[in-house]
């Protein structure tokens, strides 16, 4: 494998081009119009620009992709995440042409796409899984009969869904009457899918993910856990590793869980099985996220490799670089901060144009970032503009690493969430690290308009 294109863009198509460097393998990225200027396209070998802004016009175009990547003679696609990275059609096309897919195979990301199949499998696997209805719903009668069985409140949610959307909590019949119809058609709006299900509703959860990684000849490891309960509508901005709220007895058994999950599909490359935890540590299969995750720095800064690295060797056919599980060690404490152009308590995106961007690195921190000064962030994609990871032997060193970088840390052009980490990171309720799903919500409540002031 010599050169790979990179299907995919802002910071992560940067995170992959920089191991791509370091290990001597060519680049090529693709992009649209509205990202011509952006750093990755500056930083590969080779770029071609794909078409328009929106993402059907160019990002999301699988057969102008693999035509590119043809004619200049990579050997490999990595899509990243978000966009194509868990499209089956994509992957097998791709293999089709010849390509190596730097990912799991399209069957697997098939099966895990659809929230309600991977649930059934995990089930036979003896996963546990979130109790709630084995198909999916088709109509509101049916909702009702089941969420009656599950018992309220409930959590309607579309089976192909992602990025927290296509997701509502329904506390009572009458809720679910509401928004029976909407999800659906959300669901059929963003995924081309209109199935919904039901799971019962999980009160104070917290999000614990388990990074695993499969190689073709049956290898399967774990990478220990993140913690990703900061979050706002549904998707995260804060991860951790260790997970400080996590026994190490409750831990191992996360570990066996995905580690099962993963074996039961022969799972290859990079995979995350992420699991919802109850107040009394009762653990449920949420779903598999069958790429590399957004948070995935967190992992690299407290295991010390290169996940992309890993996943490179992966898909050229070569055994896992450790596959004595033994052997793969957690030190010290992880935190990636999710850097949005967004309005810090209303969460709505801000694009526009990045005036100004600095910071002073006196604290050593890792910084993802897919922008620089000048830059445009558009409505056409997700509006992250980097990730800021802070790594230190004891979590609250950690803490106060980040603490320190946030003070020094300017953006402006565009709203950011800055502001709310600058606050957040010094409250208690995230200090003492016993948080849930609500705790954004929550101590921004405390906050009487105080943030972004
Ligand atoms: P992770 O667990 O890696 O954070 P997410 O579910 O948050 O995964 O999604 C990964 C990326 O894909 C994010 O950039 C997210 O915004 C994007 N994404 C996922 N689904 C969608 C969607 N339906 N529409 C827009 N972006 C999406
Ligand atoms: P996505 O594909 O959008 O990432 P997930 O199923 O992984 O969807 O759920 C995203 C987040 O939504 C979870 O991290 C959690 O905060 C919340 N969530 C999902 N299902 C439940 C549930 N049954 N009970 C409580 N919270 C849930
Ligand atoms: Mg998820």
């Amino acid at each position: 494998m010599n050169k790979i294109l990179i299907a995919n863009r802002g910071e992560i198509a940067m995170r992959i081009m920089k191991t791509c460097k370091r290990i001597g393998i060519k680049t090529v990225a693709v992009h649209s119009e509205a990202d011509e200027h952006m750093p990755f396209v500056k930083f590969a070998d080779e770029a071609y620009s794909i078409g328009p802004g929106p993402v059907l016009q160019s990002y999301l175009k699988a057969d102008t992709i693999i035509e590119i990547a043809l004619k200049v003679g990579a050997d490999a696609i990595h899509p990243g995440y978000g966009l194509l990275s868990e499209n089956a059609i994509f992957a097998r096309k791709v293999c089709d042409a010849g390509l190596t897919f730097i990912g799991p195979d399209a069957e697997t990301i098939e099966l895990m796409g659809d929230k309600i199949a991977s649930r059934m499998k995990m089930k036979d696997a003896g996963v546990p899984v979130v109790p709630g209805t084995d198909e999916g719903v088709s109509s509101l009668e049916e909702a009702i009969k089941a969420a009656e069985r599950i018992g309220y409140p409930v959590m309607l949610k579309a089976s192909a869904g992602g990025g927290g959307i296509g997701m509502v909590r329904c506390e009572s019949e009458q809720a679910l009457s509401q928004h029976f119809l909407s999800i659906k058609s959300r669901a059929k709006a963003y995924f081309g899918d209109d199935v919904v299900f039901l799971e019962k509703y999980i009160d104070h959860a917290r999000h614990i993910e388990v990074q695993i990684f499969g190689d073709d000849k049956g290898n399967i490891v774990h990478l220990f856990e993140r913690n990703c309960s900061v979050q706002r509508r549904n998707q995260k901005v804060i991860e951790e590793s260790p997970s400080p709220s996590l026994s190490k007895e409750v831990a191992r058994r996360l570990y066996e869980a995905a580690v099962a999950a993963a074996k039961a599909v022969h799972y290859r490359n990079a995979g995350t099985v992420e699991f919802i935890l109850s107040e009394n540590d009762d653990f449920y299969f949420l779903e598999m996220n069958t790429r590399l995750q957004v948070e995935h720095p967190v992992t690299e800064k407290v295991t010390g490799y290169d996940l992309v690295e890993w996943q490179i060797e992966v898909a050229r056919g070569n055994e896992l670089p450790v596959k004595d599980q033994r052997q793969i060690k957690s030190v010290g404490h992880a935190i990636e901060f999710r850097i949005y152009a967004e309005d810090p308590t209303t969460f709505m995106p801000s694009p526009g144009t990045i005036r100004k961007m600095e910071w002073s690195d006196l604290a050593a921190v890792r910084i993802d970032s897919g922008y620089e000064e000048g830059g445009n962030v558009t409505p056409f994609y997700d509006p992250m503009i980097a990730k800021v990871i802070v790594h230190a032997d004891e979590r609250q060193e950690a803490i106060n690493k980040a603490e320190q970088f946030f003070t020094s840390f300017t953006i402006e052009g565009v709203k950011t969430n800055i502001p709310l980490f600058q606050r957040f990171v010094r409250s208690e309720e995230f200090g003492n690290g016993n948080y849930n799903t609500n705790v954004l919500a929550g101590w921004l409540e405390t906050q009487k308009g105080e943030v972004g002031k």
